[in-house]
């Protein structure tokens, strides 16, 4: 789960960490005299989406006056944002960020992620932070810096110290840093998170260390434990199409083809996208129904991807291991009379009780075409697509 950097930024105050002192305002709220009492001139004014990319989307703006910050917050809030990472569609911005602007000497990196190779946390951090870091880290990744740890003994301060020894930081500046590494490490593990970014992390004129900017992604495995941080999700920043499979239990992420995929297990799932991809179609999701999909579940993943304009064409892939095909076919037949089918459909059904499973399908009149194995499945779903 992503939260809003305002959001993560009151996590990161309530453990101490320095974080300049900003207010949110939606819309029904935003006024100069609200403005005025984060500080009497100079501002930073940033538009809340889950996406990075924002400075150079036009979402971040320093400005002198209350009114130029009023100016423009009013000209984010109700629009949408897009950055490189946001997708083509945008963001919506309906909060925006306003602070006391930082006097930055310098912008450094600090994050936290998950290294899935080494079964372990990575800090990273480097002193060349701001919206290039990503170039930096293609083109010159000796200046970015990595130590792992274990989750059951996060960085001390002094091993923090240790790790940024080679900067060459001034004696104040590279405490703070060091403290401010060693709790986010803790933070790390507290709140399980999977992806934590200070970026920038701000030193100022006066060697003062300020978190600039902050991102963090929740485990959603881990939520359970934090009811408090569940409370911090914003599904208006979420795919509609992922929210709607949240709550049936589906595995489902939103891509951007033409192809509705509906399979079960992630891995056969991942080989339908694959191979898709190599008959020259695109998949329009990825989708996981699980061993056990009932009808319930598959008539609701047909609605989500029946949902998304783009899909021209939904092949129906499942291999019935636990599941037994004659009850899938069953569902199928249920879901795509009850959900008004209008594209075609391709269904691949193999495995135990193929044979009934074959039979429901041939017996329902529905049409759709059958698919022999993967490839054939593919090569007829791409067609159809195009067609
Ligand atoms: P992002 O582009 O979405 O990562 O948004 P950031 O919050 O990182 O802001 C983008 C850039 O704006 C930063 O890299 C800084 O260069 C600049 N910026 C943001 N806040 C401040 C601030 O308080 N003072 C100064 N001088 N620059 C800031
Ligand atoms: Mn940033």
């Amino acid at each position: 789960m992503k939260v809003h950097e305002y959001q993560a930024k009151t996590i990161f105050a309530k453990e101490g960490l320095p974080v300049p002192k900003g207010r949110v305002f939606r819309k029904e709220d935003l006024s100069v005299q609200g403005i005025q009492t984060v500080a009497s001139s100079d501002y930073v004014v940033k538009a809340q989406v889950h996406a990075g990319g924002r400075g150079k989307a036009g979402g971040v703006k320093l400005v002198k006056t209350a009114d130029e910050a009023f100016a423009f917050a009013k000209s984010l809030l109700g629009r949408t944002l897009v950055t490189f990472q946001s997708g083509s569609g945008g963001q919506p911005i309906n909060q925006v960020l306003v602070e006391p602007a930082s006097h930055l000497a310098k912008e450094l990196y600090l994050g936290i992620a998950l290294d899935r190779e080494a079964s372990l946390p990575c800090v990273i951090f480097s002193d060349a932070g701001g919206m290039e870091i990503e170039e930096i880290a293609h083109k010159e990744p000796e200046k970015i810096l990595k130590k792992h740890f274990k989750p059951a003994a996060p960085l001390s301060v002094n091993d923090a110290k240790d790790f940024i020894k080679n900067f060459p930081f001034q004696a104040s500046t590279r405490t703070q840093i060091a403290e401010i590494i060693s709790k986010l490490t803790a933070i790390y593990v507290k709140y399980d998170i999977s992806l934590v970014e200070i970026n920038p992390l701000g030193v100022l004129d006066n060697g003062e260390v300020r978190i600039v900017d902050a991102k963090i992604v929740f485990d959603d495995n881990g939520l359970f434990r934090h009811p408090e941080l569940a409370e911090m999700r914003d599904v208006a920043q979420e795919d509609l199409r992922e929210v709607e499979a949240k709550k049936y239990e589906l595995s489902y992420v939103g891509l951007e083809g033409s192809i509705g995929c509906m399979v079960n297990g992630a891995g056969l799932a991942m080989a339908t996208m694959d191979i898709i991809k190599l008959h020259g179609g695109e998949p329009a999701n990825f989708l996981d129904v699980g061993g056990g999909a009932s009808l319930e579940k598959v008539k609701a993943a047909f609605t989500i991807i029946l949902q998304d304009s783009n899909v021209k064409a939904i092949l129906v892939n499942i291999f019935g291991g636990i599941m037994k095909c004659d009850v899938i076919a069953e569902g199928i037949v249920a879901a795509v009379k009850e959900v008004n089918l209008k594209v075609p459909l391709v269904v691949r059904l193999e495995g135990t009780n193929v044979e009934q499973g074959k039979k429901i399908l041939a017996e329902s009149k529905l049409k759709l075409q059958k698919a022999n194995d993967l490839a054939d499945a593919a090569k007829k779903v791409v067609q159809a697509a195009a067609g």
